[in-house]
């Protein structure tokens, strides 16, 4: 069948295209794509910077219908609503069996390269190129093919909208703060950077009863996003030394500092304004672009702890349907996140406003 989708043909080349799309083979399933989350991880793949490389089909958040599935399908049924979760574990390698299905030793080699978990792909371009699933997911496109263990079923009171995002930079985020670093109620945090994933460690943070929340970024609207989800103050970067300031805010430095940058400037200022025994969790993709040095005196002479958390340290079988239904108690509003819907023709723009700051999240939507 055909299906209009986000193209990358080669690095820097953004289209959109009418594209081929296979029917799914015996594990996978076709969901019409209801909403893709726009993630800077697509504008990462977009410029070359990741590890899948072009030609492919961009995004990885998304959720939508189910409307075909292959012979062994047995995990979610035509008409049901799901969310992608990109990281389709195996459950049967050494990581999978000890907890960590979110570093399955399959994704190295298909998921994160852009093929299906079979190694396939599904997609080809009108004039016969084939095209990789970016993440397994290809979610910026009206169709799209993923295997049963990434499509996560969710109840129908859900808007799509929430359910795309929840499974990427809320489950990210939101993961940080209580799978990745379980903050104690009452610890002291910061967030450095308020994208999409730095906004979920927020209300990570508030889900887990921390106090205070402080917010840091170089744009003052996002800092505003910040402190109307729950910030109880927030830093601008450009105008303060962030060390002193946090420092001066939490009486020596926040217990936990979650850096959703990964750049050298956040790591080194996360470690350097941590409290004496205070942990520092790196989620940002930057840190995945560039080596950076760590100031190591830091860490040994006060005991600080670094850890990196990948996808939140998700179990997303188990942790997709909990976000989900957190969202629907009213303790996690991931509503909220979404500033900015826009149609599959507007992705430039939407790149180009996330570049500027303008969105808590925007979410391409398909009618
Ligand atoms: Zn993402
Ligand atoms: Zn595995």
């Amino acid at each position: 069948m055909k299906t209009r989708a986000v193209v990358v043909r080669a690095v820097n080349q953004l289209s959109i295209e009418t594209v081929e799309l296979d029917a799914p083979q015996a594990d996978e399933v076709r969901v019409r794509v209801r909403a893709a989350g726009v993630c800077h991880s697509d504008l990462h793949t977009l410029r070359g910077e990741l590890r899948a490389q072009p030609p492919l089909v961009l995004g990885h958040e998304g959720a939508g219908i189910v409307e075909a599935i292959g012979d062994n399908v047995t995990r979610v049924k035509p008409g049901e609503r799901v969310l992608v979760n990109w990281l389709p574990a195996d459950n049967t390698c050494p990581a999978c069996l000890s907890g960590h299905p979110n570093l399955c030793e399959r994704f190295p080699k298909t998921i994160f390269q852009g093929w299906l978990p079979d190694g396939g792909s599904r997609l080809k371009t009108s004039d016969g190129v084939t095209l990789k699933h970016y993440l397994g997911a290809a979610t910026m496109s009206e169709y799209s093919v993923i295997d049963q263990a990434s499509a996560i079923p969710f109840p129908d009171d859900v808007p799509f909208d929430v359910a795309a995002i929840t499974g990427c930079a809320v489950a990210t985020g939101v993961g940080a703060v209580i799978h990745t670093a379980r903050a104690p109620a009452g610890s002291s945090a910061a967030v450095i950077g308020c994208g999409g994933v730095g906004l979920s460690m927020l209300l990570g943070c508030r889900l887990a009863g921390c106090h205070p929340i402080i917010a840091v970024d170089v744009l003052d609207r996002k800092l505003e996003f910040a402190r109307r989800l729950g910030a109880t103050a927030t830093i601008n970067a450009r105008q303060n030394d962030v060390v002193s300031a946090l420092r001066a805010l939490t009486r020596g430095g926040p217990e936990y500092v979650f850096d959703s940058v990964g750049a050298a400037t956040t790591i080194a200022s996360a470690l350097q304004a941590a409290a004496p025994a205070g942990t520092v969790v790196v989620a940002g993709m930057h840190a995945a672009i560039k080596d950076v040095a760590i100031p190591a005196g830091a860490l040994i002479f006060q005991n600080k702890r670094l850890l990196g958390s990948f996808y939140g340290s998700a179990r997303p079988q188990v942790d997709l349907p909990q976000l989900i239904e957190l969202y629907r108690a009213g303790k996690l509003p991931v509503d909220e996140l979404v500033t900015q819907h826009y149609a599959l023709d507007a992705v430039a723009q939407a790149f180009a406003d996330m570049e500027a700051g303008v969105n808590a999240r925007g979410v391409i939507t398909f009618e």
